[in-house]
């Protein structure tokens, strides 16, 4: 039987809180939490996944904006004395003391998904993996590939630094309350071999500019983006690329050739 949230949920917070016991335990399968491990979970909310967490984990760190919770996420504590709550806002709390091999699993608003995916992957921390629950939409950016009509600038800059995998859809009747369209787990594997920051600004550079309009070519989406022609064709000549293709065709080495040779 599905619980029902006592709480009033916040729009604003994009509070729809998971329901479905099923879909908690098959969050769990995926995130493959070990023992010895670490997890941050951001957004515990009522704790519904925290719970099965703190049952897993060796260590279970929650980042939770929103201090309503407090009575439950306490009472939780009480059970659980590995849990650390951090009542702060997850796109500025410091991430750096986690330690390397720490898992993420994370049911999250729209608004903060993109942000703090992104932080996330440039903090340098040594992530085992991420197990995020998005609107359907996002995972589909982040899993496309070249040709595909949701490939962008987010699925380029996020697999060029880790392997991403749609575990499985969730039905809006698993949570409450209902969000507007169906959601999906996404399984997030860092690359163990992270990209010098500097070449990484230097790819996201060329990403943004790439993708700024979608319907031009590569050498016309530089041009109205400002870049002086010449040193364009010269980096796609470099980087072996047509000029007349469109960043949608572009696979990840691509962009990567292209950036180092647009910022050698
Ligand atoms: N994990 C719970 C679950 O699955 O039922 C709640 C998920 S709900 C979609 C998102 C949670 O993220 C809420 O508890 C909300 O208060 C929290 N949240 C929203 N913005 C946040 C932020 N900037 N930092 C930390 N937590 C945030």
């Amino acid at each position: 039987m599905k619980a029902r949230a006592a709480i009033r949920p916040k729009k604003a917070l994009g509070q729809h809180f998971l329901v479905d016991p099923n879909i908690i335990k098959k969050i769990l399968a995926v995130a493959a939490v070990q023992k010895d491990q670490t997890v941050l979970e951001i957004g515990p909310g009522q704790g519904a996944l925290t719970r099965a967490l703190c049952e897993a984990a060796r260590q279970v760190i929650a980042v939770e904006i929103d201090q309503t919770f407090t009575p439950i996420l306490e009472a939780l504590q009480q059970q659980y004395p590995h849990l650390e709550v951090k009542w702060e806002d997850a796109l500025t709390v410091d991430y750096q003391a986690l330690p390397p091999g720490t898992v993420v699993v994370a049911n999250l608003p729209y608004y903060l998904s993109t942000p703090l995916l992104c932080r996330l992957l440039e903090s340098g921390l040594r992530l085992a993996r991420m197990v995020l629950t998005l609107q359907v939409e996002v995972a589909q950016r982040l899993v496309a590939g070249p040709g595909n009509r949701d490939y962008g600038s987010l699925s380029v800059i996020v697999q060029s630094c880790a392997a991403v995998e749609r575990a499985f859809s969730i039905a809006p009747s698993c949570f409450f309350p209902r969000p507007a369209v169906e959601s999906a787990v996404v399984v997030i594997s860092p690359n163990p071999s992270s990209m010098k920051p500097q070449r990484r600004q230097a790819l996201v550079h060329t990403v943004k500019t790439a993708f700024a309009h979608r319907r031009k070519t590569l050498l016309n989406s530089f041009r109205e983006e400002g870049w002086p022609v010449e040193k364009v064709v010269e980096a796609l000549q470099t980087a072996r690329i047509d000029p007349m293709r469109r960043a949608e065709t572009l696979s990840i080495q691509e962009f990567l050739a292209l950036a180092d040779a647009l910022f050698p």
